[in-house]
C-alpha cells in the first residue's frame, strides 16, 4: 500500500485532480488505463480529461485523428475511473482554442478572422450549435458526470469581425462573450451539471457581469509560475469569491517551462503547485488541478511527453494531499514510481524516458546555440571582408556533430517510448526534434558558399 508515502490521514484538499491534455502525444489505450491506477497511487481523485482529436466523433467524425481511441476504450477508462473513485471532468472547447473544429474545411466559415484558426465566431449561425453538438457527444459516452469543462480561455480575437465589432461597440465585450456561453452553460445546468471554466476572459470584469456567470459555472484560475500570483492576482480572485463565484486553480505538472522543452523542471512544477494548495486552503477553492500541456498550441511541436513527467505528476498529487513539499522531491518521486512498478504499474521505464528526454533537449539547445552564434558572423550580414574561415569552419562541424547526436537521442526517445505512445505520435515528436536541426545543417551548407 501507498500509506508511507503520505503523512496526513485526511487530504488537504478535496478535489486532487490532473489534466490529461491528449493531443500531440496520446498514450495507448492500455496506456491510458494504466495511468488512471498510477494516479490513484498518488492520491488523485479527479482528472480533467481534455480529449479532442482522440475521441471517437459520432457527430462529425472528421474531428478524430488518426489513432483516436475505440467507444470501448473511452468506455473502459471511465469505467476504471469510476472503479478507483476518480472524478472525471471532461473538456470540450467552447470559444478560443478551436483549432481542430476550425482547421477544417467544412467549419472554416465560423471563424471569427479567416486568418485565424483558433476562435469562433460568437455571432455567426451555427456556432453554439457545434460547439452543442460536441458537449451532446461527449454526453452519450460520460453519463453521470458532475462537472464539465467548456474551455473558454484565450479567445485572444473576440470582437473583430465586423458583426462582432459593432456587437462590442454598443453592449460591451463581457456580453459578447456571455451571449455565446450562457446558452451553453443553461444546457449543462439543466442537465444537472456544473460546467467551468478558465478564468482569463473574466479577470477585467465586473462585480455585475461576474455575478452574471456566477450563476452558472464555476471559475477556473490558471497560472503557471513559482508565484502564481504575478500573473493572476490575489484581489482579482477576491473578486470573483465576493461575486459569488466557485473558484479552482490550475497548477501545472509538466508543459509550463516552455515550448521547445523535454522535460519539466522539479523546482517551478513543486513551487507552483505547493503555492497554489496554500491558497486553495485559505481562499476555500473548489480544488486544485494540475495541468499536463501536450503542447503550447497546435501549430508548435509538442512540449515534454507525460513519461517524463510521471516524478512531476505523482508529486503533484502528494503534495495535494500533504499540503506540503517532500523534503527530497525528487527522492521521493523515485522511491514512489518504484512501489507503484511493485504493484504492478508500469513506471520502471521512467528514468530512461527522462533521461533520453533530457539529452535530446540538451543537444537541441545546444544546436541551436551554435547556430545563432553562427547566423551573428559578421561576413554574413552584408561585411564579406570580416571572415576568420576558422570560426565558420568550426561552426558547420559544430552543428553536423550535433545533427549526430540529435538523431542519436531522438532514437533513444522513441524506444524508450515504445509500447506506451502509439507509433505514429513517436515518430512526429522525433521528426519535430530532429528536423530543426536538419534545416540549420542544410543552411550552414548553403552558406558556406559565402565564406570564400
Ligand atoms: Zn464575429
Amino acid at each position: 500500500m501507498s500509506e508511507k508515502f503520505f503523512l496526513r490521514n485526511q487530504p488537504a484538499v478535496e478535489m486532487r485532480g490532473i489534466h490529461l491534455d491528449l493531443k500531440g502525444l496520446p498514450p495507448s489505450s492500455a496506456r491510458l488505463l494504466e495511468i488512471l491506477d498510477l494516479l490513484h497511487q498518488a492520491r488523485i481523485n479527479c482528472v480533467l480529461v481534455e480529449w479532442e482529436d482522440t475521441y471517437p466523433w459520432k457527430t462529425y467524425t472528421v474531428l478524430r485523428n488518426e489513432t483516436a481511441y475505440s467507444l470501448s476504450t473511452i468506455k473502459k477508462f471511465l469505467a476504471r475511473a469510476e472503479k478507483l473513485g476518480i472524478e472525471i471532468i471532461p473538456l470540450v472547447q467552447s470559444f478560443g482554442h478551436l483549432e481542430n473544429v476550425l482547421s477544417k474545411r467544412r467549419f472554416k466559415y465560423l471563424r471569427e478572422i479567416p486568418d485565424n484558426v483558433s476562435d469562433i465566431c460568437p455571432l455567426k449561425k451555427g456556432s453554439r450549435e457545434i460547439i452543442l453538438d460536441m458537449i451532446k457527444d461527449i454526453l452519450l459516452t460520460h453519463k453521470n458526470i458532475k462537472y464539465f469543462h467548456v474551455g473558454g480561455d484565450e479567445v485572444w480575437s473576440l470582437g473583430s469581425c465586423d458583426k462582432c465589432k459593432k456587437f462590442v461597440q454598443n453592449n460591451g465585450k463581457a456580453k459578447l462573450y456571455l451571449g455565446h456561453i450562457e446558452p451553453i452553460l443553461e444546457f449543462l445546468n439543466k442537465n444537472g451539471i456544473r460546467p467551468i471554466i478558465w478564468d482569463d476572459m473574466m479577470r477585467n470584469w465586473n462585480i455585475t457581469e461576474l455575478k452574471r456567470i456566477a450563476k452558472h459555472t464555476d471559475l477556473m484560475c490558471w497560472s503557471y509560475s513559482k508565484d502564481p500570483f504575478t500573473f493572476v492576482k490575489k484581489e482579482t480572485m477576491e473578486k470573483y469569491k465576493k461575486a459569488g463565484c466557485r473558484i479552482w486553480a490550475a497548477s501545472a505538472f509538466k508543459g509550463a517551462e516552455g515550448a521547445y522543452v523535454d522535460v519539466p523542471n522539479i523546482e517551478s512544477r513543486t513551487i507552483n503547485m505547493h503555492q497554489w494548495v496554500k491558497y486553495a486552503r485559505e481562499m476555500k477553492m473548489e480544488g486544485v488541478i494540475a495541468t499536463g500541456w501536450s503542447r503550447y498550441n497546435t501549430f508548435v511541436s509538442p512540449c515534454e511527453g507525460i513519461e517524463a513527467s510521471l516524478h512531476t505528476l505523482a508529486l503533484a498529487g502528494k503534495i495535494a494531499w500533504d499540503g506540503d513539499i517532500p523534503e527530497k522531491a525528487s527522492e521521493w518521486a523515485n522511491a514512489f514510481l518504484k512501489h507503484c512498478q511493485n504493484q504492478g504499474i508500469r513506471t520502471g521505464h521512467f528514468q530512461n524516458c527522462y533521461q533520453a528526454s533530457e539529452e535530446l533537449q540538451k543537444n537541441r539547445d545546444t544546436a541551436f546555440f551554435v547556430f545563432r552564434n553562427y547566423l551573428q558572423q559578421a561576413h554574413l550580414a552584408g561585411e564579406p571582408e570580416r571572415i576568420n574561415p576558422i570560426r565558420a569552419k568550426n561552426a558547420r562541424k559544430a552543428i553536423f556533430e550535433l545533427l549526430k547526436k540529435v538523431k542519436e537521442s531522438a532514437r533513444e526517445w522513441e524506444k524508450t517510448h515504445r509500447g506506451l505512445v502509439p507509433n505514429v505520435w513517436i515518430k512526429k515528436y522525433a521528426l519535430s526534434r530532429v528536423e530543426p536541426v536538419k534545416k540549420m545543417k542544410e543552411l550552414i551548407c548553403k552558406l558556406k558558399k559565402q565564406e570564400k
